[in-house]
C-alpha cells in the first residue's frame, strides 16, 4: 500500500521545480497521462536541496510522448526514453516500467538486466535502487506518493535497498557504489542489511561493463563528498576490487589513510570557481599518495625518468582495468611528477612552459588539492594561478603556437559511457 502525503504534509513546491520539467509534467497530464517528477529530484526537494536534473516519470508511451513534444528525441536500444530537450537541458521522460518476470531475465552486456516491459507506477518504484530514489511526486494532486518506504528513510537518514539486497546487488553492482556515494552526500547511514550485502557482493562489481564502472568512479567524486566515499570503498570492501592497488596501500597504514582522506577532503572543498573537475585531477588526487611513496624508494634525488617511469607503473593497473583513454594515462604521466617538483613554487610568473601544456590547469587545481592537503605548504591562491593561466592563455591566442597548444573549452568532466537511465 503506498503512503500518500498530501501537498500541506511536505514542503515540495512548485516554484523550486525547473520550469522545463513543469511544462513537460503539464503537457503530459492536459493530454490524460499521469506525470511524475520521480527518483532523485523528489528525495533532493524533500531534503531542501537544489536537484542536479529532474527526471519525469509517466504512463504514457514513447512515441505518445514524441507526439506531444516536438523537441523530444528517443534514446535507448532495449527500453526506449524521451529525452526532451530544451536548448543544452534534459529533461528525461520514461515510461512506467516493471523489471522483467524471473523467467524472462537476460543479461544483458555489463550483467544489467534487460528491462523493457511497461508496468504501472507502483512496479516502477519498486524496480528503482534505494527507498530515497523510490519516491514519486504526482503532478496532478502536488501529492508525495511512496510506494517503498522512502519518506521513513528519509527522516531516518538511511540508505536502504529496494527490496532484497542479496538480489538487488547481484542484479546490478553497480547500486553497491551508488549507495555509499548516496550515504557521503547525505551524510547518512547504510542500512544494516544493505551494508552487509555489500561486503558480502562486493567482489561481484567486477560483472558491471567497463566503461559504465569507469563512469560510476568519476561518480564516486560528485557532489563534493569524495573523502566520505572512499573511506566507505576501502571499509566495505568495494576498494578492494574497485582498486586494489590503492586499497593494498592505505589497509594497515593510518597515517596513508589520514592523507588520502586529507587530499580528497582538500578537492572536496576546493573554492568554487573551480566546479568541475577532469579526470586528471580526481585520478592525480586518488594517485598522489602510492605515487609519492614509490618515488620515495627510487632515492633522494629522482630523475625526470625515474618520475615518469613510477607514475606508469602506479597507474597502469587502473588504466587496464578500465580501458581509460590513453591521452588521459599520458597527461598523468606528466603531471604527477609536475606536481611533485612544483608544489612548492609561490610565484606562478616562475612556473616555467609547463603552464602552456594541455594538462596545465589540472596541475594548478591538482596542486592547490596537494598544498590544502598539507598545511605546512606555501604556495600562491588558487585564484591567482588560474589568472595566470588565463593571461598565458590569452596570450597564446595571439602567437602561433606549435605543438601542445591549451584547448579553451576543454570539456571539463568527460563522460564514457551512457546516462543510467532513470
Ligand atoms: P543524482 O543526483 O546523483 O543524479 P539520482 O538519484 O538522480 O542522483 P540518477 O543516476 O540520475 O540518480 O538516476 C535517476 C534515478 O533512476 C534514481 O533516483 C533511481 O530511482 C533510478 N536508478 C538509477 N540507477 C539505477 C540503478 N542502477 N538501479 C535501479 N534504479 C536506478
Ligand atoms: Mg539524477
Amino acid at each position: 500500500m503506498a503512503v500518500v502525503r498530501h501537498r500541506s504534509e511536505h514542503c515540495i513546491s512548485r516554484t523550486n521545480i525547473d520550469p522545463d520539467a513543469l511544462t513537460v509534467l503539464y503537457r503530459l497530464k492536459q493530454a490524460g497521462f499521469d506525470a511524475y517528477l520521480v527518483g532523485g529530484a523528489v528525495r533532493d526537494l524533500l531534503l531542501g536541496l537544489h536537484p542536479k536534473d529532474f527526471d519525469v516519470g509517466t504512463s504514457a508511451h514513447p512515441r505518445d510522448i514524441r507526439n506531444l513534444f516536438r523537441n523530444c528525441f528517443l534514446v535507448g536500444r532495449r527500453f526506449r526514453l524521451a529525452h526532451v530537450r530544451f536548448g543544452d537541458k534534459v529533461i528525461e521522460t520514461s515510461t512506467f516500467r516493471c523489471e522483467p518476470d524471473a523467467g524472462s531475465i537476460q543479461m544483458a552486456e555489463g550483467g544489467r538486466h534487460r528491462d523493457n516491459t511497461f508496468g504501472t507506477p507502483a512496479e516502477d518504484a519498486l524496480r528503482r535502487d534505494f527507498t530515497i530514489n523510490g519516491l514519486f511526486y504526482d503532478i496532478r494532486s502536488f501529492d508525495v506518493i511512496d510506494y517503498v518506504g522512502g519518506l521513513t528513510d528519509l527522516e531516518k537518514r538511511l540508505v536502504r535497498c529496494i527490496g532484497d539486497p542479496d538480489v538487488r546487488f547481484p542484479e546490478d553492482p553497480v547500486r553497491m557504489m551508488r549507495a555509499v556515494r548516496f550515504a557521503s552526500r547525505f551524510k547518512f547511514q547504510i542500512e544494516p542489511a544493505t551494508y552487509i550485502a555489500i561486503e558480502r557482493h562486493a567482489g561481484e562489481i567486477r560483472k558491471a561493463a567497463t566503461a559504465r564502472l569507469l563512469e560510476e568512479v568519476y561518480r564516486l567524486f560528485a557532489a563534493r563528498s569524495s573523502e566520505g566515499t572512499f573511506r566507505h570503498l576501502l571499509q566495505s570492501g568495494l576498494m578492494s576490487v574497485l582498486m586494489p592497488e590503492l586499497a593494498d596501500f592505505l589497509e594497515d597504514s593510518p597515517e596513508r589513510q589520514d592523507a588520502c582522506w586529507r587530499l580528497l577532503g582538500a578537492l572536496d572543498s576546493r573554492p568554487p570557481e573551480v566546479d568541475l573537475v577532469s579526470p586528471e585531477v580526481l585520478l592525480g588526487v586518488l594517485y598522489h599518495g602510492v605515487y609519492t611513496q614509490r618515488l620515495r624508494e627510487c632515492g633522494s634525488e629522482p630523475s625526470i625518468h625515474d618520475c615518469t617511469e613510477t607514475a606508469a607503473g602506479v597507474l597502469e593497473p587502473f588504466f587496464e582495468r578500465y580501458q581509460a583513454p590513453k591521452r588521459l594515462f599520458y597527461s598523468l604521466l606528466h603531471l604527477l611528477p609536475a606536481i611533485h617538483h612544483l608544489v612548492n613554487e609561490t610565484d606562478p610568473e616562475h612556473a616555467g612552459r609547463w603552464m602552456n601544456q594541455e594538462w596545465a590547469r589540472a596541475a594548478v587545481v591538482l596542486m592547490d588539492c596537494v598544498a590544502r592537503a598539507d598545511h605546512e605548504r606555501p604556495t600562491a591562491p588558487l585564484s591567482k594561478w588560474l589568472m595566470a593561466l588565463e593571461s598565458r592563455r590569452g596570450a597564446h591566442d595571439h602567437l602561433p603556437v606549435h605543438g601542445a597548444h591549451p584547448r579553451r573549452h576543454e570539456p571539463e568532466q568527460r563522460r564514457s559511457g551512457p546516462r543510467p537511465r532513470a
